[in-house]
C-alpha cells in the first residue's frame, strides 16, 4: 500500500535520507530503527508529506504524496516527535482545531473526535490545557488528532519516548488496538517495544537501509547487527 522510492533528502552538503527505497503491505507494523541522526524523522516527514524531497517519490495506493499532498492529508495520520500545539489549547479545543485542519466536515467531526478521545482514554482530560498534561498524556492527544479520519497508515515517530512504565504499557495497547485498522510506520530505539509490536524491522544506519527483515526472520538468525547495535 505504500511504496518509497529513491527518497533522499540533505540538509546543506548533509545527506540525512540517501536514495531509501521500500514497500509497506497493507496491516503491516514496521519498525523503524536507527542511532540517533539515522535518518528516521527526516524520511517519517517526507512520508507524511511535511517535509519535501530532494529526490524519490512516496506511493499511497498509488497516489503520489508529492503531487496530492491535500487529498492524502486524510489518509494519513502523523504523530510528530513533538506535538506542534499551542498550549493554552485545552484538548478540546486542539482535536476540533485538528479536525478542521484534516478537511473534515462538520458532518463527520463530531463523531471522529468522539471516537479519536475514545480510543485514547482521553475523556477526563478534555478540558485541560495542554501545558498542563504529562507527557503521556501529551502522546495520547497527539495519538489522537493522528487518527482523526481514520486514516489508513500511521506514522508514529518514537511514541513511547520519555513516557513512564505505566504509560509506555498504555501506549503499546493503544498502538496494538489501532494496528487493527491500520499500517502503522513506527519509529523507536527500543527492541522490546519492537519485538510487541512490529512484523517487520526496517534499520536505518547514516540515511540508508542498514537491513529490512520480518521479525520472524530476525528472531531465528540471531542478527549480529542487532543484537550489539541496540542491545537486544
Ligand atoms: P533521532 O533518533 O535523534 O530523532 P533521527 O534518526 O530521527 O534521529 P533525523 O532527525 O532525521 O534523525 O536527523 C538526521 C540527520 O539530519 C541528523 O544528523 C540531524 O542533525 C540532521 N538534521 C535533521 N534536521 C535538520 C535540519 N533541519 N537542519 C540541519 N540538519 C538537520
Amino acid at each position: 500500500m505504500l511504496n518509497v522510492s529513491h527518497l533522499t533528502r540533505s540538509y546543506g552538503s548533509f545527506v540525512a535520507v540517501d536514495d531509501v527505497s521500500f514497500s509497506i503491505n497493507k496491516g503491516e507494523i514496521l519498525g523503524l530503527l536507527g542511532h540517533n541522526g539515522a535518518g528516521k524523522t527526516t524520511m517519517m516527514k517526507m512520508i507524511s508529506g511535511y517535509l519535501e524531497a530532494n529526490a524519490g517519490d512516496v506511493l499511497l495506493d498509488g497516489m503520489s504524496i508529492t503531487d496530492n499532498a491535500k487529498a492524502i492529508q486524510r489518509e494519513l495520520g502523523y504523530l510528530p516527535e513533538n506535538l506542534p500545539v499551542y498550549p493554552e489549547m485545552t484538548v478540546a479545543e486542539y482535536l476540533d482545531y485538528a479536525a478542521d485542519l484534516k478537511g473534515l466536515s462538520d458532518l463527520v467531526k463530531v463523531d471522529e473526535i468522539k471516537r479519536a478521545i475514545k480510543a485514547t482514554d482521553l475523556a477526563a482530560k478534555l478540558l485541560a490545557p495542554i501545558h498542563t498534561l504529562s507527557r503521556g498524556y501529551k502522546q495520547r492527544v497527539g495519538v489522537a488528532q493522528a487518527i482523526l479520519g481514520q486514516p489508513k497508515l500511521l506514522i508514529l515517530d518514537e511514541p513511547t519516548n520519555g513516557l513512564d512504565p505505566e504509560q509506555t504499557q498504555h501506549m503499546r495497547r493503544l498502538i496494538k488496538e489501532i494496528s487493527k485498522n491500520a499500517t502503522v510506520i513506527l519509529s523507536t530505539h527500543i527492541m522490546q517495544e519492537v519485538d510487541a509490536l512490529c512484523d517487520r524491522v526496517i534499520i536505518l544506519k547514516a540515511g540508508k537501509i542498514a537491513l529490512d527483515e520480518k521479525l520472524e526472520t530476525l528472531k531465528h538468525s540471531k542478527n549480529i547487527v542487532l543484537e550489539t547495535d541496540y542491545q537486544l
